[in-house]
C-alpha cells in the first residue's frame, strides 16, 4: 500500500513541473503505481473488445449485441450496427440505436436478470427480439429480422381462406342440386336434365380449379422438373391457336400467328405450351370482337413471344397485381367464363422456373402480353 507522504510529494512536484519549474522525480512507488494504473486500463479495453466475443457475435444470423451493466452496447456485430443511425452501435444504448422504448424497457427488466421475448416494429421491418440476461450481469440482445417471414404467412394464410371459398362455391352448387334432385325434382325430366347439367358444369369448375391449384403448388415445391431443352414457338403457337380454333369460329374472331420459324427459346415444351394456352385462352375469353395474335420477335439473346387480343383492356391500376392467385378484375365474370382465377399466377410461375420473365401491356385498345425466354 502506498503511503500518504510520496504520493503527496509526487503532486506537489508534478504541480511545480507544469507551473514551468524542473522536471517532476516522482519516486519508484508513484512510477510502480503509474505502469499499474495503465496496464488496468490496457486490460479493460481489451476486455471491452474481447476478438472471441466479437467473433461470436458475427457468426451469428441475426443482429446481435451485448449490453452492459451500465445499459449501453458493449460489443455488437455488423448487422446490429445497421440499425444504429450512425451505423455504430457501440456506446450507445439500445434506446438510442432502436428508438424503441418498448426495447428499452424490456433490456432494462433483462439487466436485473428477467429473459424477454417479444416483437417489435423499427423502420417498417419487423423484429423478434430475443434478451437473455448473461451470468456476469450483461444482457445478450438478438434481433431476427421476420419481415419477410411475417408476409409470406400472410400470404399463404389469404391463399388457403382464398382456395376454400373458391371450392366452397361449386361444392355448395353440387349439394343444392343433388338436393333438390332428391327432394322430387328428379321425377320430371326436364328439371331433372337441367339440374344434372348444373351438376356436371360445377364438378368441371371443381376439376379445373384442383387441376390449377395442383399444378401451383407442384411448381413452388419444385416438384414438376422443368427441362431447358430447345423448344420452337412457331410450331408450339400453331399447335395452341389450332386447339382453339373453334371457340374463335364461334366468336367469329381472327387467330393470327406471326411466329418466325428461328423463333427457338430454352424452356420446357409442355411448361410453355400451358403458358400459351393460358394466356391465348384469356385473350379469347377477354375479347369480344376483333383479333387475337401470338407473335414473337427477336431482342439481342431472348425471343419475346406475346399474346394480343383487341378485347376489353385492364385498367391501369390492376396492371401490378394481375399476376397474383385469385387477382381478378371481374370475379363473377371471370367464373362465369369458366376461369379460376389462377391462370396468370401459373403462367408466372412457369416463366419463372424456365429463368424468363413476364409482362403486361394493356390500354383501350387491347392487351399484350408477353413473356421473354433466353433464344437457344
Ligand atoms: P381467370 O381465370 O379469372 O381468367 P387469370 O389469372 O387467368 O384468371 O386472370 C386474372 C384476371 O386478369 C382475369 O380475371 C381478368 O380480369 C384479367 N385478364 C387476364 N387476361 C386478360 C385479357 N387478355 N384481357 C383482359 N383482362 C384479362
Amino acid at each position: 500500500m502506498l503511503s500518504g507522504k510520496p504520493l503527496a510529494a509526487a503532486i506537489r512536484a508534478l504541480r511545480t513541473e507544469l507551473a514551468g519549474g524542473p522536471r517532476a522525480d516522482l519516486g519508484r512507488e508513484v512510477r510502480e503505481l503509474q505502469e499499474l494504473l495503465a496496464e488496468r486500463e490496457l486490460r479493460s479495453f481489451a476486455a471491452a473488445r474481447d476478438p472471441a466475443e466479437q467473433e461470436m457475435l458475427s457468426a451469428l444470423p441475426d443482429a446481435a449485441a451485448l449490453v452492459g451493466k451500465d445499459g449501453t452496447v458493449r460489443v455488437a456485430n455488423a448487422a446490429f450496427d445497421t440499425l444504429a443511425a450512425n451505423a455504430r452501435a457501440t456506446g450507445q444504448t439500445p434506446l438510442e440505436v432502436t428508438r424503441s422504448a418498448e426495447l428499452a424497457e424490456a433490456v432494462r427488466r433483462a439487466l436485473e436478470g428477467t429473459p424477454r421475448r417479444l416483437e417489435i416494429a423499427l423502420q417498417r421491418r419487423t423484429y423478434l427480439v430475443h434478451l437473455a440476461p448473461l451470468l456476469r450481469g450483461e444482457v445478450l440482445l438478438l434481433m431476427r429480422d421476420v419481415t419477410e417471414a411475417k408476409r409470406a404467412e400472410a400470404t399463404r394464410r389469404d391463399f388457403v381462406a382464398n382456395a376454400s371459398h373458391e371450392l366452397r362455391t361449386p361444392i355448395s352448387a353440387i349439394r343444392a342440386a343433388a338436393e333438390t334432385l332428391a327432394d322430387g325434382a328428379i321425377e320430371d325430366a326436364a328439371a331433372a336434365r337441367s339440374f344434372v347439367d348444373i351438376i356436371g358444369r360445377q364438378a368441371e369448375r371443381l376439376t379445373r380449379l384442383t387441376q390449377d391449384l395442383l399444378d401451383l403448388s407442384r411448381i413452388e415445391s419444385r416438384q414438376w422438373k422443368l427441362e431447358a431443352g430447345p423448344v420452337e414457338l412457331r410450331a408450339l403457337a400453331q399447335q395452341v391457336l389450332e386447339l382453339v380454333a373453334p371457340t374463335a369460329r364461334e366468336k367469329s374472331l381472327e387467330l393470327v400467328q406471326a411466329v418466325p420459324v428461328e423463333a427457338v427459346v430454352r424452356g420446357d415444351a409442355r411448361a410453355l405450351e400451358q403458358v400459351l394456352v393460358n394466356l391465348v385462352d384469356n385473350a379469347l375469353r377477354y375479347t369480344a370482337a376483333g383479333l387475337v395474335a401470338v407473335r414473337a420477335e427477336r431482342d439481342g439473346s431472348e425471343w419475346i413471344l406475346a399474346v394480343e387480343d383487341t378485347g376489353t383492356g385492364i385498367e391501369r391500376h390492376h396492371l401490378p397485381r394481375i399476376f397474383e392467385r385469385f387477382y381478378r378484375i371481374d370475379p363473377g365474370r371471370s367464373r362465369e367464363q369458366g376461369g379460376t382465377g389462377l391462370g396468370l399466377a401459373i403462367v408466372k410461375h412457369l416463366v419463372q422456373a424456365m429463368g424468363g420473365e413476364v409482362g403486361v401491356e394493356s390500354g383501350e385498345g387491347g392487351s399484350r402480353f408477353w413473356v421473354r425466354l433466353t433464344a437457344a
